[in-house]
């Protein structure tokens, strides 16, 4: 067995391991990066990136059947699915080789294969040894799965990355924002959709009003929404998935059932228990503020952590890890206050900051002003079909400082980041009155709340 030193090696080459990895590399670090599937993780490959692919495919597919509202005559073109795919996957094996370049520019090694802890400061992959005083632990997630009779029968998110065909009928379990992405996409793109949802919400983690609203626009855009119904087994039809439900609700068969359940950290046999790190309940890495494991010279960032589950933040905690290591910035890390995020739903959602709720019980009813408004967009202002876009700024304090900005509606993906770096910086509701509209947009909406 070949043995290989380093100063860093870095498991897992997702968002959080490469950008970890090349700027340690950067600062002069000998860096080895292990992976074991497709370069670029979950992101590039099975998350975010097709994903938004195919939410513009849906989008186009809202634009031509809003298309004659614009006076187009024609405007149903047919989608070819395959051909949506193919274009897809080329479009990710690119991005694969261009990581894998830029890794080699960076000067960082890269194995294949498996990774496996031997001791705290040595790795094993595939027959060769590697040894470093820092490692990083970024080996994300994969999808969860119940576990009741026949679950296996239904599919998950990457399952439905590798649809070949759509499906005719489709049912989408689950409440967060995978679960309610790929349902909205489904039903753009033509096939007949039921969200199962074991609750009466969605989207829990964010302001009520979001998931309120986005639940109105799915049933008005012919997404079935069923509200507590756990589903209690699966069974094979020869028409394809037969959902029995926890309650009186009829089974029902669909095409393809897409488990969007949430998702488990990918920490079971990697020989954490070499190391001495134990894994939370949920099976996530414990990490403190600067994601320092509980051993010294082991660390971990990304969704392997469980703290918000998003591409930017892997990056953001890794790279300042490796600036932190190697690059000589003492208390460099993340703060992880106020992350802005967008869920791609139709229309999609921005949020950045505290929900009213956890405004309320942090500052009290007593210190929380709460603006909001609920308009029709211009382009909705020729056509027959509403889709309202609703806004809420929750402040707090007399000087009504800025702590939570919720949107729901067409633009509200492009829109919020500039906002974040508003509330990040402490804005208050002065400073959004006193900042000039831009007109007409639903952006401006932001600023003229009363
Ligand atoms: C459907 C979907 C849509 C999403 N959409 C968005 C979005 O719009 N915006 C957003 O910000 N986030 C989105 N996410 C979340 C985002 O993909 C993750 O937050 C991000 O990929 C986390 O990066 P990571 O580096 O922690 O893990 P990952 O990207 O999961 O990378 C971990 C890597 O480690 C490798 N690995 C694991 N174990 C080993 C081992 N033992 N040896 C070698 N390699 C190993 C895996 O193969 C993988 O490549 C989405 C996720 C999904 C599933």
């Amino acid at each position: 067995m070949s043995k290989h030193e380093f100063d860093f090696i870095v498991l897992g080459g997702g968002s959080g391991g490469i950008a970890t990895a090349r700027r340690a590399a950067k600062h002069g670090a000998r860096v080895a990066l292990i992976e074991a599937g497709r370069l670029g993780g979950t992101c590039v490959n099975v998350g975010c990136v097709p994903k938004k692919v195919m939410w513009h495919a849906a989008d186009l597919a809202h634009k031509f059947a809003d298309a004659p509202g614009y006076g187009f005559e024609s405007s149903s073109p047919t989608l070819n699915w395959n051909r949506l795919v193919v274009h897809r996957e080329d479009y990710i094996r690119r991005l694969n080789g261009i990581y894998g370049r830029n890794l080699d520019k960076d000067g960082v090694t890269v194995f294949r294969g498996r990774g496996r802890f031997v001791d705290t400061h040595t790795l094993e992959v595939d027959g060769e040894r590697l040894s470093a005083p820092h490692i990083l632990i970024a080996t994300g997630g994969f999808p969860t799965w119940p576990e009741i009779t026949g679950a296996s029968l239904g599919t998950d998110s990457d399952g439905f990355f590798a649809l070949d065909a759509r499906p005719e009928r489709v049912a989408v379990v689950g409440s967060g924002y995978i679960a309610v992405e790929l349902a909205g996409v489904l039903q753009a793109l033509g096939a007949q959709t039921t969200l199962l949802l074991r609750k009466d919400h969605v989207l829990k983690y964010f302001d009520a009003m979001l998931g309120e609203t986005l639940i109105g626009h799915m049933r008005d855009a012919g997404i079935e929404v069923v509200m507590e119904t756990p589903v209690a087994e699966l069974s094979e039809d020869g028409a394809g998935v037969r959902v029995h439900y926890a309650t009186d609700r009829a089974p029902e068969t669909f095409d393809t059932l897409i488990w969007a359940i949430g998702r488990t950290p990918n920490t079971h046999g990697i020989g954490l228990d070499r190391v001495g790190v134990e894994p939370d309940a949920g099976g996530y890495v414990p990490v403190d503020d600067y994601q320092n494991t509980s051993v010294e010279g082991v660390y971990a960032v990304g969704d392997v952590t469980g703290r918000a589950e998003l591409t930017p933040v892997a990056i953001a905690a890794g790279r300042r890890l490796a600036d932190r290591l190697f690059g000589g910035q003492a208390d460099r890390h993340l703060d992880y206050a106020n992350i802005p995020t967008v869920v791609f739903s139709h229309p999609p959602i921005g949020s950045v900051g505290l929900s009213e709720a956890e405004a309320r019980e942090r500052f009290g009813d007593g210190a929380v002003t709460v603006y909001e408004t609920r308009f029709n967009s211009l382009y909705y202002g020729v056509l027959e079909h509403k889709v309202a876009s609703r806004m809420k700024l929750v402040c707090t304090g007399d000087e009504e400082r800025i702590v939570g900005a919720h949107v729901i509606g067409d633009g509200a993906d492009e829109m919020l980041q500039g906002f974040a770096v508003a509330v990040r910086m402490g804005a208050t509701k002065r400073d959004f009155d006193d900042t000039v509209a831009i007109h007409p947009t639903s952006a401006e909406e932001f600023v003229t709340m009363t």
